[in-house]
This record gives C-alpha cells, structure tokens and sequence, in this order.
C-alpha cells in the first residue's frame, strides 16, 4: 500500500465514521468518488438513494433486501459510480438512515 502518504484520516462530517480522505491522486481507488464528499460510504449511498426520484417509494428496511441491494448497485454502476457495493455495510445505511446532512452535504435534488 502506498497511498498513506497522501491520505489522512477524517471523521464523515455526517455520521462521525472515520474515513480515510486521499488529499491527491488515487481517485480511481476512491468508492463512489463521484460524490465523494468526505461522508463515509454509508452516508453516501444514503444522500444518492434520497436523491432518486423513486426516494420515499420504499421503507427504510428495504436497503437490508438482497434485490433491493442489488438495484441499487445497478444505479450506482450506471452512474459510473463505481462503488464497491459489496463494501456496504448496509445496517449501517438503515441505522443511520435519520441523520440529519450537514447542509452542503445535502442530497442533490435534480
Ligand atoms: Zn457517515
């Protein structure tokens, strides 16, 4: 590994998880780093999922269903996203589910 030298560690200003920040380079190493705002991944996937148009349909809960899960992937992927979905610690996602966005880390409405 030779990326510390450029990494720092942070906490996600969402959740307080810490989350390794690379300052420079190794973008492509970075899930879902076309959102990537210093939010851990779970914070992220959040803001995208409370992004799409289709946010509100489903409970909470059903980020924990497989095909749910798998949707999602799909999205993330199509939108060049390339998370590591089966990084995803998606009880996470559900726990933290109510936390609030700091506000420049609101879910972008299109
Ligand atoms: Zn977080």
């Amino acid at each position: 590994m030779q990326e510390t030298e450029s990494a720092t560690i942070k906490p996600c200003p969402r959740c307080g998880r810490e989350v390794i920040a690379s300052k420079s380079g190794n973008q492509q190493a970075r899930p879902v780093r076309k959102s990537d705002k210093g939010m851990c991944l779970e914070c992220t996937v959040t803001s995208i999922m409370l992004g799409l148009p289709s946010a509100g349909m489903f409970p909470k809960e059903a980020m924990l269903l497989p095909h749910i899960q798998d949707q999602f992937a799909a999205v993330l992927r199509a939108g060049d996203a390339d998370p590591e979905a089966h990084a995803i610690d998606w009880q996470r996602v559900v726990d933290n589910w109510e936390l609030p966005f700091p506000r420049k880390f609101a879910p972008a409405k299109t």
